[in-house]
């Protein structure tokens, strides 16, 4: 080749970051164009919002995430009023749901708590940052598990994995204590209690410093590494279609939502890295439309519960010395509440899900100051079991032709329903979970199915497949069908059942496509 190879990657979340570090420290000379269509929310680009201390700050960054319809911003920009998202529903913070019920409102009735972020960063810069490996059927099938391991190795290192993190806690290893107890003999070896794998770094004070697509991105954002010079990020610019002649994409159509000018600009690969809804909507807007496109979506279903932890039990494992020093520790950072993460991992056959417990000093809810639980000395585990979904062609997001969404995509309707595999599973997953609470301490939210969305982690819509039958969108090496240089990134192409959180697995399949994409180069 004989220009130096440019490549734009729509999509500032950590699956878009994790192409553009790997690309460019693959290859010499490649030049990536980031496009987010979200604004930047802190100094440095990507940040998770979870570091940001004052309570204030922190709820502008938030607000921010919602887009360009958000308030604040909306307003700045001259967008009328009228969608408004956050805190509706089960919208989690920094995030906005898609069927928000205004005009251009994705219909998703059915998976009503589906929601996305739109900042650089993306849900990323809000993410609980867990980081758990997927395990036996969890794992992509065709790809070997020897270069797995070393995939997934990458990714952690991107990603700043932490695999102790809080174990110095003796709250937490007194929680850990009492759910071995009540289940550590139905464990399989090596898959038994444990603390939860996270992405951060712990700082000298015990607390965390939470990752984003900051660590991602590393050098690319380091003012004077040679890198960065190579690496452009423009925020508030909407990729409304990708050029192609249909079996190489040759460029993006790029709106700047500040000046509302429309340009194209050309590309030798595109990566799509935009979440699992908006991606394939982009793709069909551009009229690359694979059967499989929006098909198989899955999430794993949560089953949540608050508990009190019961100071009795709590006691006979931690002296009150220990107590009074983690909640001094804690009170520094009171902004950040999770102070201990734990987990019992998804195994087969007897265990197949994943059960997470976060402890923290307050419930994630106000409680009735009557409430015997209410002001609880020892503090609240908030925990959840995730249960898989089992991937069907049914389930999915289709795009209408003729209706548009708020930003001018064709819009989206989702269609999703448990099956009864399913329905057994979360049963399972309900009595599990009083099992654990009631080791723990006492209920003070009883165990719910939260609503169809709620995990924030969608997946399957342009899966990852071995051959081009059909059930799948790309190639082994994310590449869509049929398209050289047209690569798509994210949870989307997760194309198994599984219960974890799925960042880590995704950008794994990330720096798979990665290498090969600028193996490509090099041979060009
Ligand atoms: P995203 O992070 O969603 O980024 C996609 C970006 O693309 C967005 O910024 C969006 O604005 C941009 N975009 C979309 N369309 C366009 C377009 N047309 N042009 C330009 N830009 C576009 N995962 C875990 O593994 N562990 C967890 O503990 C965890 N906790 C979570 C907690 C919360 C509250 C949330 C919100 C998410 C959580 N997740 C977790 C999910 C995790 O954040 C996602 O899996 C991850 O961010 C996906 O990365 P991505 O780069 O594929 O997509």
């Amino acid at each position: 080749m004989s220009h130096a190879p440019h490549i734009v990657v729509v999509g500032s979340g950590p699956i878009g970051s994790a192409y553009a570090r790997v690309i460019l420290e693959s290859h010499p000379t490649a030049r990536v164009t980031m496009f987010e269509a979200g604004p930047q929310l802190t100094e440095i680009p990507g940040q998770s919002v979870r570091n940001i201390e004052d309570p204030a700050a922190k709820e502008r960054a938030r607000e921010m995430s919602q887009g360009p319809q958000a308030g604040a911003l909306r307003e700045s920009l001259g967008i009328p009023a009228g969608v408004v998202v956050e805190g509706m529903f089960t919208a989690r913070q920094g995030t906005h749901l898609l069927d928000f019920g205004g005009d251009g409102s994705a219909h998703a009735s059915t998976f009503p708590a589906a929601a996305a972020a739109t900042n650089v960063g993306g849900q990323g810069a809000h993410w609980t940052c867990a980081i758990p490996r997927p395990a036996f059927s969890e794992k992509v099938p065709f790809i070997p598990d020897e270069e797995w391991e070393g995939l997934i190795e990458a990714a952690e290192s991107l990603l700043h994995a932490q695999r102790a993190a809080f174990s110095d806690s003796a709250i937490g290893s007194a929680i850990r204590t009492l759910l071995d107890a009540e289940f550590g003999a139905e464990l399989p070896e090596g898959y038994g209690v444990g603390t939860l794998p996270v992405a951060g770094d712990p700082q000298p004070d015990g607390s965390m410093r939470w990752a984003g697509a900051d660590v991602v991105l590393g050098p690319l954002i380091e003012a004077g590494d040679p890198l960065a010079e190579r690496f452009t990020l423009r925020d508030l610019s909407l990729v409304r279609r990708v050029e192609h002649d249909g079996t190489r994409a040759t460029g993006v159509v790029v709106e700047d939502l500040r000046t509302r000018e429309v340009s194209t600009v050309d590309a030798d690969v595109v990566v799509v890295a935009a979440d699992a809804f908006r991606s394939p909507q982009l793709l069909w807007a551009s009229g690359i439309r694979p059967s499989a496109l929006g098909r198989y979506l899955t999430e794993h279903h949560v089953v949540i519960t608050t508990v009190a932890l019961d100071g009795e039990r709590m006691g006979s494992l931690v002296s009150d010395d220990q107590l009074d020093v983690e909640l001094a520790r804690r009170a520094q950072h009171a902004a950040d509440p999770v102070a201990a993460v734990n987990r019992i991992p998804f195994s087969e056959p007897d265990h197949p899900f994943s059960l997470q417990v976060m402890y923290a000093e307050n419930p994630p809810f106000q409680l009735d100051p009557d409430s015997p639980h209410a002001g609880n000395r020892w503090g609240y585990v908030n925990m959840g079991y995730g249960v898989r979904k089992h991937p069907r062609a049914e389930d999915g997001v289709t795009f209408s032709d003729d209706e548009l969404d708020y930003r001018g995509l064709p819009n989206m309707t989702i269609e999703y329903a448990l099956t009864d595999a399913e329905n057994g599973e979360i049963a399972e997953a309900t009595e599990r979970l009083r099992r654990a609470g009631g080791a723990l301490g006492a209920f003070v939210a009883p165990p719910r199915l939260l609503p169809n969305g709620s995990s924030l982690h969608y997946m399957g819509t342009m899966r990852m497949g071995e051959t081009d039958d059909g059930s799948s969108v790309a190639d082994p090496y994310s590449r869509v069908w049929g398209f050289e240089n047209l690569v798509v990134g994210g949870n989307a192409l997760i194309p198994t059942a599984n219960t974890m959180n799925p960042t880590l697995m995704s950008v794994a399949i990330a720096v798979r496509g990665a290498r090969h994409i600028a193996a490509g180069l090099t041979a060009d």
